[in-house]
C-alpha cells in the first residue's frame, strides 16, 4: 500500500523548486518603525500598523486594564455567555467612525468576510468579485455556494457587461471588492461600483481593511475618501491593521447588522473577542478620531517616498498606488527574493511578495506615521545600491 501522506512532501518539493516556499521570521520586542527581526535591528516597511498604534502606551494600558477587570478570555460566544459591555461600546464606536447605523465585531477580519458573505448570498445568487480580492473575500464567496464571477481588476466596464449578461438569472447579487487592494495599494472604483449596484439592484461589499484609519478626512476609510458616506453598503474591516489590535467588523444598516447577528455562522459559533483586544481597539478608535495629525504624517511620508523614488530610481517599476502600500515590480520571484534579502542584510525589512499571493513578484513597502525621514532616506539609498 502506498503512503497516503507521501504527496505532501512531493508538493512541498514543488513549492521549493518554484521559489514559492515561505516560512516565518521572528520579531522581538514591541512593534514599531524599527524592530528586531531574528535578532537584527531593521527599519520596518512590512507592517500594517499604519499609525504606529500597536505599540502605543494608551492601547497597552487599555488592554492591561481590561485583562485586570474582565480576565483573559471571553469564555463563550456572544449569544451564549461571552458578551460584555465593552463589545457593544466598541461596536458603537465603529458605527460612529463609519457613520453607519450599527456595526458588529468578529474575531478577525477574515471571519467577518466569511460570515457576511455566507449570510448574504447562497446557491441561487451571484457574486461578482474583483480578481485581486483578498483571500477572505474569495473563500467567503466559495463557502456561500453562490455562482462566482471574477472580473478583471477594477474593470468597471466588465462589471457592467457581466451584470447585463447574468443579473436576470439570479435572485440576489453581491458585488465584493477590497477598497485598498492589499498587495497593490490601489483603490477600487467605488463611486462607479455604487452606481452599478444601484442600477442592477445588487448589494455592494467593500473591505476597508487597509483603509480604515488611513483614508478619508476622519479616517473612516475609502468610503469617506470618495465622498460616499451614508450610502447603503456592507462595509467590512479589521481591528488588526491601523487599529493595532485584533478582530474584524461589519458596519452598515441596523437591519443588516441585526440579520448578521442571527445568520453569520462565523460570529454565532465562535468565542467573543477577548477583553484585551476589544479594549485596545476601542482606545485606537478614540485616538484616530482625536489625533488626525497621525494620518497627516503618514501621508507626508507616502508623498516623500514617492518623490524620492521618482527622483532617484526613475527606472524602477512602481505599481500605481493611492495608499501607504507601494510596490516595486520584479521580473521573477527569484529576483524579488534576492532584492528582499539584500535589503534585509542592509537593515531594511521590505519583503518580497510572490505568486501565488500575487500574479507578479514584487517588493512591498508599507509606510507608517512613525517612520522618520532618515528611515525613508536609508530605504532609497539601499534600493539605489541594488539598482545602480
Ligand atoms: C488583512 C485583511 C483581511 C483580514 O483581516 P484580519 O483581521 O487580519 O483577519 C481581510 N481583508 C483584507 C483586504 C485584508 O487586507
Amino acid at each position: 500500500m502506498s503512503d497516503p501522506y507521501a504527496w505532501i512532501e512531493q508538493s512541498l518539493a514543488t513549492i521549493h523548486r518554484a521559489d514559492w516556499y515561505r516560512s516565518v521570521q521572528t520579531i522581538e520586542g514591541c512593534p514599531g518603525a524599527t524592530v528586531l527581526l531574528q535578532g537584527q535591528e531593521v527599519i520596518n516597511f512590512a507592517s500594517n500598523d499604519y499609525l504606529g498604534l500597536a505599540g502605543d502606551e494608551r492601547l497597552i494600558l487599555a488592554a492591561t486594564a481590561a485583562v485586570q477587570e474582565f480576565g483573559t478570555g471571553s469564555t463563550g460566544s456572544r449569544l451564549l455567555s461571552g458578551h460584555r459591555k465593552i463589545h457593544r461600546e466598541l461596536e458603537k464606536a465603529i458605527a460612529s467612525l463609519k457613520q453607519t447605523e450599527d456595526a458588529v465585531v468578529f474575531s478577525s477580519g477574515y471571519l467577518a468576510n466569511l460570515g457576511a458573505i455566507t449570510a448574504l448570498v447562497g446557491k441561487r445568487d451571484l457574486v461578482l468579485a474583483d480578481q485581486y480580492n483578498h483571500s477572505s473575500l474569495k473563500n467567503g464567496a466559495i463557502l456561500s455556494g453562490a455562482k462566482i464571477v471574477e472580473y478583471p481588476h477594477c474593470d468597471i466596464e466588465a462589471v457592467k457587461s457581466e451584470l447585463q449578461r447574468l443579473r436576470p438569472d439570479y435572485r440576489r447579487c453581491l458585488i465584493a471588492t477590497d477598497s485598498v487592494f492589499s498587495m497593490d495599494g490601489d483603490l477600487c472604483p467605488l463611486p462607479a461600483l455604487i452606481d452599478l449596484a444601484q442600477e442592477f439592484s445588487c448589494m455592494l461589499l467593500v473591505d476597508e481593511a487597509h483603509a480604515t484609519g488611513v483614508l478619508g478626512k476622519t479616517g473612516a476609510g475609502c468610503v469617506e475618501h470618495f465622498g460616499c458616506t451614508g450610502k447603503q453598503l456592507v462595509q467590512i474591516g479589521t481591528l488588526s491593521k491601523a487599529l493595532g489590535s485584533l478582530g474584524g467588523y461589519v458596519a452598515g444598516s441596523a437591519t443588516l447588522i441585526d440579520y448578521l447577528r442571527n445568520r453569520a455562522p462565523s460570529w454565532i459559533y465562535t468565542t467573543a473577542l477577548s477583553p484585551a483586544d476589544t479594549a485596545a481597539a476601542l482606545a485606537a478608535i478614540n485616538i484616530i478620531q482625536q489625533e488626525p495629525q497621525r494620518r497627516t504624517q503618514l501621508w507626508k511620508n507616502v508623498d516623500y517616498l514617492k518623490k524620492l523614488i521618482h527622483q532617484y530610481l526613475p527606472n524602477l517599476k512602481l505599481l500605481p498606488s493611492e495608499s501607504p502600500i507601494l510596490c516595486l515590480q520584479f521580473a521573477s520571484a527569484t529576483d524579488a527574493l534576492q532584492a528582499g534579502n539584500q535589503l534585509k542584510s542592509a537593515g531594511i525589512f521590505a519583503p518580497a511578495i510572490r505568486p501565488p499571493t500575487v500574479p507578479t513578484s514584487r517588493i512591498r513597502i508599507s509606510l507608517m506615521a512613525t517612520h522618520e525621514q532618515t528611515h525613508i532616506n536609508k530605504l532609497i539609498e539601499q534600493l539605489s545600491l541594488i539598482f545602480h
